[in-house]
């Protein structure tokens, strides 16, 4: 599972962002340079504004990577513990501002950074566990919020995210991924929405008591959709990232609100379930919509052969031939999935603005990286 999955091991964590380091970690003051030695381009990123729709950073730093990819495996063993006896994260020697993984705050801070936390609850986890793990990720994050908030703050209203960078810090939107406690009850929603999560897919890849996830058969509940008009009520955004097609189909048909997929890539260039049919992404862009690209390497290309920067733009030129230009954005599933090196640590995403601006243009990198996403958030918010 995950292997197929977007949360498997980023193996690439350590790779060959490395010698970038170092010159990102002076907070809100540097402007690095990074050169990407397979095209020669050289991108300023003091000028490279991002909104990243999708990152698994939190639970990485809560667990660390073993317990981590045990969990994702299915494992909910260490959970129990983790959730009951409210001790420090295992990993506690790292944080969000200093870590080996693929975001940390001295990462980001060359850019102007707006980057959606997602707690993330695999399915191994349901019900009042799922409930407790939330918790202790939720606690970890606020706890990081008051000791960060020299270079980070959570963007309560989109207008804080704009506040954040004027004030030379990045921006946290809190998010759900795999709202798998929701089981009988509407109670949770409230408090989700109290702690400021703006988005939130409803499964991960199996079905729950919500609805299927993109590796199982069938579509919502009965519950399910009461859950929805639930979450509308309080405007916190359906993320259909994870679904099946029939869970889409349910969704397309009840949502009143505009909904998102924060990290899934074209269906038609990469034939996997977690990727978006033509016919979906149309059903975003109907409603006013974004989809966040995914860099992870299973939903980029269908064989094992390294993905090149070509087979990223592939996916960009599919959406922007369907007339997609104010639908695209950055979901890059950092810290939850295998990636290209070049594409990881998350400061070597100066590259991928390189590209894009080469392929397309400096309008089209402006709103895949920031504008779309920063517009949708203006709209619903
Ligand atoms: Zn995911």
């Amino acid at each position: 599972m995950a292997k197929t999955g977007d949360s498997s091991h980023a193996g690439s964590a350590q790779g060959n962002g490395q010698s970038n380091r170092e010159q990102c970690s002076g907070l809100g003051e540097n402007s690095s340079i990074n050169r990407d030695a397979a095209v020669g381009q050289t991108v300023p990123t003091d000028h490279v504004r991002v909104f990243d729709l999708h990152c698994d950073t939190l639970d990485r730093l809560v667990l660390g990577d073993d317990s981590f990819i045990r969990l994702v495996d299915g494992d909910p063993s260490l959970l129990c513990d983790l959730g009951m006896a409210n001790q420090p994260p295992p990993s506690s020697q790292a944080t969000l501002k200093n870590n080996s993984f693929h975001v940390s705050l001295e990462r980001v801070a060359a850019f102007d950074w707006c980057q959606c936390f997602a707690v993330f609850i695999p399915d191994a986890l349901q019900g009042e566990t799922a409930w407790r793990f939330y918790q202790t990720v939720k606690q970890y994050f606020k706890q990081q919020l008051a000791e960060q908030q020299d270079c980070l703050q959570q963007a309560w209203d989109f207008p804080d995210i704009e506040l954040a960078f004027a004030a030379a810090r990045s921006a946290a939107i809190a998010t759900i991924e795999g709202a798998s406690f929701f089981e009988h009850s509407l109670a949770p929603v409230d408090e989700i929405a109290q702690d400021g999560v703006k988005l939130i897919t409803l499964t991960w890849n199996n079905q729950n008591a919500i609805a299927a996830g993109a590796h199982a058969q069938g579509g919502f509940s009965s519950f399910g959709r009461k859950l929805v008009a639930a979450l509308e009520e309080q405007q916190i955004t359906i993320d259909v990232s994870h679904l099946n097609d029939q869970s889409f189909k349910d969704l397309r048909s009840m949502v009143r609100r505009p909904f998102l997929a924060s990290h899934s890539n074209s269906r038609a260039i990469c034939n996997h379930p977690r990727n978006l049919t033509d016919d979906q992404f149309r059903a975003i862009q109907d409603c006013g919509g974004v989809v966040g690209l995914n860099y992870c390497n299973y939903f980029l290309v269908e064989d094992s052969r390294p993905v090149m920067p070509e087979d990223v733009l592939r996916h960009l030129d599919h959406w922007l031939k369907l007339d997609g230009e104010l639908n695209i954005a950055l979901g890059s599933d950092y810290d939850g999935a295998d990636m290209p090196d070049w594409l990881s640590p998350c400061e070597n995403l100066s590259q991928l603005y390189g590209h894009v601006q080469q392929e397309f243009g400096n309008q089209i990198a402006e709103k895949l990286f920031f504008q779309n996403a920063h517009d949708f958030y203006a709209r619903n918010w």
